[in-house]
């Protein structure tokens, strides 16, 4: 999963030698013909009302039925299944009512009696869409004209078998003259109606489909296989359209990923791109296909296309990091069971390392502006006081509860920081196997043993920590346990910056924001002080954060609460940036008058210095390593 992080701020086991063999291996996501088949057929013709109408037929036997709503959901790392908006939910056999009840404890599992002689029920329901609001896949996810469904959301299954052992048959009624995009295989089609083909639960549930009635399919590798597709949908049909940079830019994506993976698990992949103001924004990783959501006007604005520039290559990423291969923790075996995300600075951070390195790699980002999003991230977790007690192995640890953390006192608290510090350290890992092997060796090598040949069907294969360590000694000898060790549980108050300065560069700072500062501070609506007087806000003044050792925290602004006036004048983000500016040439602080709920507050802050804003500067002593990374590897 990929999350906008606004202001300071997501059968072949023997084979791989290098990782050897795993014991446990999760396959048959392909249906198997002889288990029954639960038929699920949703009706989205009313998805403009945020309401989706559910008829499902499940096989049972007499007797105890535990059914259950998917509550774990793959890829978002919690337990997010939006149980609270499904709705008018009716079971029934041979059209008459079963009744039912939710278990006491367990919210998402309802227990039914099959009546003797009824061998299939039917089960009603309807799921109600969220309206605009922030969150994953249960955040707002339609408007009028487009939607993105998520099977979890709508359908139940029987407790006591794994998910790919459940077979499932979907069928979609689409609104008039709407089209749409799916990686799940398509049996029939008859105007608004889609048939699909049988599928496991887990393929039914990792293919949403996206629709929308401004919709446009690209072919992003004509005549290879397997094939690729961007299937855009967006609220106006201006929206949609993708210039031929940023399709060539995309075509080379493909490229890459297999320059650098050397083998694809898919049979085809999708990116299914909603363009929406909105709906919420992140980005959420399918093996086949990835739910990518972002502003309305990204394909045909420079600068947000700058600012989400890395989402697709992060999603496209995690079908090799996190589909075909997925932490022990997160390889369950349903949607009951409690994920573990203490590999999520793997899960996540390869994902995050990899997926920045390939924007520059396809043109996505020029290498400067990879350069400038590089210094952003560094110098966020460089400052930010809530390392001190938090390692960043808790970040991972408590991903569940962090996903959903208030935004304020972020700086404190810390947030999914293994996202941004998990490209810092495979940074510095990269680096290092090459220095260790004299250039010889990268992490392109260590990615194509762990995720790499042979090319497979869907297929899951679990990995330890140990086996991480195992896989990067097979590549260059090193004490790779304690390399992770020492970076997941420091408490140091820095960032792990070896990575950039071994590469050849140095985090600086200087009074002038880099293009992607201003693209990032576009995207959010942000005005972004956080190296100067130590706070972001948004454009209408409302504190999102303090740094705790900035001055704005030692004057006694409080993240959430909002500023109104800046040295007696009417806020505006223009104004009390030019007056941080102005710091560098007068010694009277900087008067701030804020709103706190109904009371009115002022505060002086003692700043000089001008504005300051990271960047990455050359150190030419050393070689441009971080030039030999980002540079286009296919060919
Ligand atoms: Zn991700």
């Amino acid at each position: 999963m990929a999350l906008r992080r606004t202001g300071r701020k997501c059968t072949r086991m023997n084979k791989n030698k290098i990782l050897g063999v795993f014991g446990l291996f999760l396959v048959a996501s392909i249906a198997s013909a002889q288990a029954p088949l639960t038929k699920v057929s949703v009706d989205a013709t009313d998805s403009i009302r945020r309401l989706y109408h559910v008829k499902m037929t499940m096989p049972v036997k007499a007797g105890p039925l535990t059914l259950l709503y998917p509550e774990w959901i793959p890829g978002e790392h919690g337990p997010t299944g939006p149980i609270t908006d499904v709705v008018n939910v009716r079971i029934t056999a041979n059209g008459s009512s079963i009744p039912w009840r939710r278990d006491v404890a367990e919210m998402f599992t309802f227990q039914v009696t099959v009546p003797d002689g009824v061998t299939s029920i039917d089960i009603a329901l309807d799921y109600i869409a969220a309206p605009d609001s922030a969150g994953f896949s249960s955040g707002a996810s339609t408007t009028a004209k487009l939607a993105v469904l998520s099977w979890n959301q709508m359908l139940l299954y029987p407790k006591g078998r794994p998910t790919d052992q459940l077979n499932y048959q979907a069928d979609l009624k689409v609104p008039p003259g709407w089209r749409y995009g799916t990686a799940l295989p398509i049996q029939t089609e008859s105007g608004q109606n889609i048939q699909f083909k049988p599928s496991s639960l887990t393929t039914l549930v990792d293919s949403p489909v996206l629709m929308g009635a401004y919709f446009k399919t690209i072919d992003l590798s004509p005549g290879s296989s397997p094939p690729h597709y961007v299937h855009i949908a967006a609220d106006s049909e201006h929206a949609t359209d993708a210039g031929p940079d940023q399709v060539t830019h995309w075509q080379n994506l493909v490229k890459e990923t297999g320059a650098l993976f050397g083998a694809r698990h898919y049979r085809s992949y999708h990116f299914l791109l909603t363009l929406s103001d909105h709906v919420a924004h992140f980005g959420l990783e399918h093996h086949e296909s990835s739910d990518d959501r972002t502003l309305e006007r990204t394909l045909i604005d420079d600068s947000l296309r700058r600012a989400d520039a890395s989402l697709l290559s992060h999603e496209m990423t995690h079908s090799w990091n996190g589909k075909y291969r997925r932490p022990a923790g997160l390889a369950t075996a349903d949607y009951a069971e409690p994920m573990k995300g203490n590999l999520l600075w793997v899960y996540e951070g390869l994902t995050e390392y990899l997926g920045e390195i390939l924007a520059p790699r396809s043109g996505l980002l020029t290498a400067d502006e990879f350069r400038q999003e590089l210094a952003r991230e560094a110098a966020m977790l460089d400052t930010r006081s809530g390392r001190a007690w938090r390692p960043l192995q808790d970040t991972a640890d408590a991903a569940q509860l962090l996903y959903e953390a208030r935004k304020d006192y972020t700086d404190l608290r810390r947030g999914t920081d293994y996202y941004e510090e998990g490209t810092l350290i495979w940074l510095e890992a990269d680096v290092m196997i090459r220095q260790l092997s004299h250039g010889a060796k990268s992490l392109d090598d260590f990615v194509k043993a762990v995720h790499g040949a042979p090319s497979s069907e869907l297929m899951v294969k679990p990995y330890t920590f140990e086996d991480v360590v195992q896989a990067l000694n097979g590549i260059q000898p090193y004490d790779w346990t304690a390399f992770f060790r020492e970076r997941l549980q420091s408490t140091s108050p820095h960032a792990p910056l070896g990575g950039i300065e071994n590469s050849g560069w140095k985090l600086a700072y200087s009074d002038q924001p880099t293009q992607i500062w201003r693209d990032h501070e576009a995207y959010d609506k942000s005005c972004d002080l956080s190296y100067s007087i130590g706070m972001s806000l948004k454009e209408d003044g409302s504190i999102e954060d303090v740094r705790m050792d900035g001055p704005a925290s030692k004057a006694g602004l409080v993240p959430a609460t909002k500023i109104i006036a800046v040295n007696g004048r009417k806020f505006n983000p223009q104004l009390l940036r030019e007056t941080v500016a102005a710091t560098a040439k007068s010694t009277a602080p900087i008067e701030i008058m804020v709103e706190d709920g109904e009371f009115y507050k002022t505060f002086h802050i003692s700043y000089r210095g001008s504005e300051r804003y990271p960047h990455l500067v050359r150190d030419e002593s050393k070689p441009d390593l971080l030039g030999a990374i980002i540079a286009p590897h296919a060919k």
